[in-house]
């Protein structure tokens, strides 16, 4: 651990960077307070700032001495787990990641009232708040499309929560891959991103090594989490995809771009969805004036509701903001946690991928 801890010099760059620290100003809500504890071997004592801590990564790109954080906060969790083992999360984790258990899970949260656990079960499930289960988005199918005869295959991760819960958003990233002459071979299973992020890091990283290296990933989480894998807009950009839209119909829309947090700080992608969404006709790109997390952070908005709630909050006055009428992101974890914002609202959360498809489907 002194290894990772040593290089912080405790400058503070990292403070406005940190959702949670700017939402309490609270120091041992901050990366640099966070450090410290690790540093002082605090872990069951600083559970609380590890426990409320995102995982975003923002503190990685806004650090000059370059911590690596993300093995600071993995360590710090896998030694709590050790000192506080919660079974009830192990038990969330088994469920959330393995799609045979996800399916009938989301499909018998239908029946509980506003899809909210009920308190006794979230309990059971060891300290989760009044979490709401997510839902399987509604997609109306795409037309049928044959592209050309493909010249090659490149692997593409199946995952777990994107193949339950936005399967139109494998079909497109198969239809775009197919666009620019690959076909997609799917690698099936969880990459193990959430339960590195828990603190169960050899579980995580061996799940990771089954998809080897250069699988493309349409998951910001996924991605940042198998070592050499490459996001789906980076190889589309790569292959010629953008020059492919500019030829698309024309299709008025404003849209708001949001960076998933392990998408820009995790792979450092923030170019390629931005030329790839300009270059479609008619599409008017924003930018959001609130670049922190959305709260969504894995199972963070299950374990930590009202810290959630609130940067929550913060995103969606910033996307109102921008007078988007969609608003794009490259997550499933924060597609899902925005989709139940803009429930009733006039703007409308998709992937990335789903408005590149969309250019050409119409
Ligand atoms: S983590 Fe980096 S930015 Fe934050 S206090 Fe330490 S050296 Fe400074
Ligand atoms: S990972 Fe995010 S929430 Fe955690 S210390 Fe870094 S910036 Fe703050």
């Amino acid at each position: 651990m002194h290894d990772l801890t040593a290089p912080c010099i405790r400058c503070g760059f990292c403070l406005e960077a940190c959702p949670t620290f700017v939402l309490t100003g609270d120091e041992a809500r901050s990366p640099r307070g966070r450090i410290h504890l690790a540093k002082a071997a605090m872990f069951q004592g600083g559970a609380e700032a590890f426990d409320t801590c995102l995982g975003c990564l923002a503190c990685e790109t806004a650090c000059p001495s370059g911590v690596r954080y993300r093995e600071i906060l993995e360590h710090a969790r896998a030694r709590l787990e050790a000192e506080r083992p919660r079974p009830g999360l192990r038990a969330l984790l088994a469920v959330v990641t393995r799609p045979r258990l996800l399916r009938p899970a989301i499909l018998m949260a239908g029946l509980l009232p506003g899809r909210h656990l009920p308190g006794w079960l979230a309990r059971a499930f060891g300290g989760i708040g009044p979490a709401r289960l997510p839902e399987a988005a509604k997609h109306p199918g795409w037309a049928p499309y044959d592209g050309p005869t493909p010249r090659g295959t490149v692997p593409v991760l199946r995952g777990c929560a994107m193949d339950v819960l936005f399967p139109h958003v494998h079909e497109a990233t198969e239809r775009l891959l197919a666009r620019v002459g690959f076909r997609a071979g799917w690698s099936n299973g969880c990459c193990g991103a959430l339960h590195s992020h828990a603190g169960f890091t050899s579980q995580g990283g061996g799940m990771a090594e089954r998809h080897g290296p250069d699988v493309l990933t349409n998951s910001a989480g996924c991605g940042s989490h198998i070592p050499g894998s490459e996001d789906v807009t980076t190889f589309l950009l790569r292959n010629g995809l953008e020059k492919m839209l500019t030829r698309a119909l024309p299709r008025p829309r404003r849209v708001a771009y949001m960076d998933a947090c392990h998408l820009v700080h995790g792979q450092r992608v923030l170019d390629p969805p931005r030329r790839l969404l300009r270059a479609v006709p008619g599409l008017e790109l924003m930018e959001l004036d609130d670049c922190h997390c959305c709260g969504s952070a894995g199972l963070y908005s299950m374990l930590q509701p009202t810290t959630a709630e609130a940067l929550l909050d913060r995103k969606w006055q910033s996307v109102l903001r921008t007078g988007a009428s969609i608003l794009a992101v490259g997550n499933p974890g924060c597609l899902s946690w925005l989709a139940e914002r803009a429930e009733g609202s006039t703007v409308r959360v998709a992937h990335t991928l789903e408005l590149l498809e969309e250019a050409f489907d119409h």
